[in-house]
């Protein structure tokens, strides 16, 4: 049920909840806390010295408000507790003194100071607080956490359905309550151990209906008869030979992983990690190589038009003189190339076709397809991963996922628990490490001087500044950065600003003046796609560093970096640099990627805030460890018993992930 059609929730509240990933109810219910406030009001004697209390007092005299300078106040006034008169005092709400009325109780939150006789509060609570267990949700803009709990609180009291689909004899095997009592309780606890009760069988329901469905692909993929590939090794081995560098260590084990896949007659699903210039692209090419010499066509999807176009350049390059026919497909072309394409491809002319997500198109058909080859940027979710592969129609081809986000193994297994991997962690040598620095702000003119001396040798920058909302304020923040760095550069050096608020045509244009030089610093919001490669750009600095996990920073700082010129990384902040240190030691993404989940946990691994479908909204890998191994182990079970096709919700989600009709 769409979140519209509660009552209470108008067209601008949906909207705001939408913000937050809210759009049916079915999400609202699933919209957990993060964490909890135990409220205990506590008796006036037993106060404690410098501990946050909850008190109730009586409102004995009206309040007084004291404007100290701009954007500072004070509001004080008396309240009486046990026949006892305090002082009241909280900075910075003075609007709230038309709430202060003499005669009314209400709740202080904060400290008492028993030498001043002065109770110095945080909050103030007028909504009848009573002892109790209160749930603190992430918030919106425009949602205080009030609403969104008496919101979710109506759906609940209104005996909104919520359907356990869990088989029973799971909720038996670990005496798990029912689905809706958990809902209720996670909510509306009274104890920890309500809490406790209702995380367990939360957890282990995310982590169940996860694992069902990469157990099914695994399952599937295993049983997939593929193409049994068979090639002429020696010209391979030639082409390897020929190379003019020297394959890293990882990267021919890759690639010997690759080609022994492409061999079998079951089907490849490999994923192969590897950061941003680990040499995947190399590994790739040699797959569709041996593709081609066993007789098949191959496709190579990038996530963005320039990629492909990159990648078109570079694979064109390593096939020099071997009789490929290779040709692009993305959506910018006309409906006449698009057809020319479509004719050939059908006809088996091309050998390998690259392209964007323009490849999955019904109209779109291969005559022999051998191997698909996904390139992306971002983490992807286990729904989509079949889109492509089903281009094969009769002869299932071999498939390839290359990802540029590196993270921990423990946490891989699990997401693509359903794919093979392979890590390249090892780097051609050639490369430069990024410098890396850490700044705090009164060194800004540091970051300056370094920024002017690259424009001066002919480079390019990039500047991030984080949004937290995308809302206008921060918009504003974003274009204060650019006059002062005008101010700075006395308006001698173009700067552009690309954010995501800009329409499309826009960005395209902005970018393209950043590709061909124009530009010579950008500064973005991290909306923007990560995958642009503009070579001449040799610095990266980000504002607010703090604001980010080390996986995203380094993701970031790989825009950088990508020529044979010494690149540099500044990252801007007031708070945190000890974490950000890190940063300064290492440019290994596996490693980076590790400390980041070891300090912050999985929902802030690079990508996955932005595909919804990943996050947990209660479970996590790490911390909850034995609940996933537990309901991996079940849903297998589950699987090859054929006991799940006794439900109507387990073969629906059969469907969706195997595509079938
Ligand atoms: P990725 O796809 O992992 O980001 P690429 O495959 O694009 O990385 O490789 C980045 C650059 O490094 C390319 O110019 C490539 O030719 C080069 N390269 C790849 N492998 C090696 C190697 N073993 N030694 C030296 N250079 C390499
Ligand atoms: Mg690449």
């Amino acid at each position: 049920m769409n979140i519209e059609m509660l009552n209470g929730v108008g067209p601008k509240s949906a909207l705001l909840f939408k913000k937050i990933g809210i759009f049916t109810v079915e999400d609202l219910l699933e919209y957990y806390p993060y964490r909890y406030n135990f409220i205990n009001l506590i008796n006036f004697f037993d106060i404690p010295e410098n501990e946050v209390v909850y008190l109730k007092v009586k409102v004995a005299r009206e309040a007084k408000v004291m404007y100290i300078k701009r954007n500072f106040n004070t509001l004080s006034f008396t309240a009486i507790v046990n026949d006892i008169n305090i002082n009241v005092k909280i900075f910075n709400r003075g609007y709230l003194k038309q709430n202060i009325i003499v005669g009314k109780y209400l709740v202080l939150v904060g400290k008492y100071d028993k030498l001043r006789n002065t109770f110095i509060a945080n909050d103030i609570r007028f909504d009848g607080v009573e002892n109790k267990i209160e749930g603190i949700y992430h918030l919106t803009d425009g949602i205080n956490n009030n609403f969104l709990y008496k919101t979710i609180n109506k759906v609940l009291t209104d005996d909104y359905l919520i359907k356990d689909e869990l088989p029973e004899y799971l909720n038996k095997k670990y005496k798990l309550i029912k689905k809706c009592d958990a809902i209720n309780l996670i909510h509306n606890p009274k104890s920890q151990n309500d809490i406790d009760k209702a995380k367990v069988k939360l957890i282990y329901d995310e982590f169940f209906n996860y694992t069902f469905k990469i157990n099914l692909l695994k399952i599937n993929n295993k049983k997939e008869l593929g193409i049994k590939h068979n090639f002429n090794k020696e010209l391979v081995n030639e082409f390897l030979s020929e190379l003019p560098f020297k394959l890293t260590e990882d990267q021919l084990t890759t690639i010997h992983e690759v080609l022994n896949d492409l061999e079998k007659e079951s089907r490849m699903n490999r994923l192969i990690m590897g950061d941003v210039g680990s040499g995947k692209t190399i590994v790739a090419a040699v797959g569709i190589l041996a593709n081609f010499y066993s007789g098949y066509q191959s496709t190579f999807m990038a996530p963005t038009e320039i990629l492909a176009n990159q990648h078109l350049d570079t694979i064109t390059n390593l096939f020099k003189d071997l009789g490929l026919k290779i040709s692009i497909l993305t959506g910018s072309l006309t409906k006449k190339k698009k057809e020319l394409i479509y004719e050939s491809v059908k006809n088996g002319e091309i050998d390998l076709l690259i392209g964007t997500h323009a490849l999955i198109n019904d109209n779109l058909s291969f005559k022999n397809l051998g191997l698909v080859i996904t390139d992306e940027q971002h983490l992807f979710g286990v729904n989509q991963r079949n889109a492509l592969q089903n281009k094969g129609k009769v002869l299932k081809p071999d498939v390839l996922y290359l990802s540029a986000t590196p993270i921990p193994r423990t946490y891989a297994l699990t997401i693509y628990g359903d794919l093979d991997l392979s890590m390249i962690r090892t780097k051609p040598k050639m490369r430069l490490d990024i410098i890396t620095k850490v700044k705090s702000e009164k060194e800004i003119t540091d970051v300056l001087y370094k920024m002017l001396e690259e424009i001066k040798l002919g480079h390019q920058i990039f500047v991030v500044s984080p949004l937290i909302d995308n809302n206008e304020t921060d918009l504003k923040s974003v274009y204060l950065l650019l006059e002062k760095l005008n101010l700075a550069f006395k308006s001698k050096v173009n700067i552009g600003v690309i954010h995501g608020k800009m329409k499309q045509k826009e960005k395209d244009e902005i970018m393209n003046n950043f590709h061909k030089g124009i530009i010579k610093i950008l500064i973005s919001t991290t909306v923007i796609e990560v995958g642009i490669d503009i070579p001449n750009a040799t610095m990266m600095v980000i504002f607010n560093a703090e604001r980010f996990g080390l996986a995203t920073l380094h993701q970031l700082r790989g825009r950088v970096g990508r020529n044979d010129i010494q690149s540099y990384c500044y990252l801007i902040s007031e708070k945190d640099n000890d974490r950000l240190k890190v940063m300064e030691e290492s440019s290994d993404g596996f490693y980076i990627s590790e400390k980041d989940f070891e300090q912050r946990g999985q929902g802030n691994l690079f990508g996955i805030e932005q595909s919804g479908e990943l996050l947990f909204k209660i479970a996590d890998i790490k911390r909850d460890s034995k609940i996933l191994i537990s309901a991996s182990n079940d849903s297998k079970e589950f699987i090859i018993t054929n006991m799940y096709k006794d439900y109507e919700y387990y073969k629906n989600l059969e469907k969706e992930i195997l595509f079938l009709d």
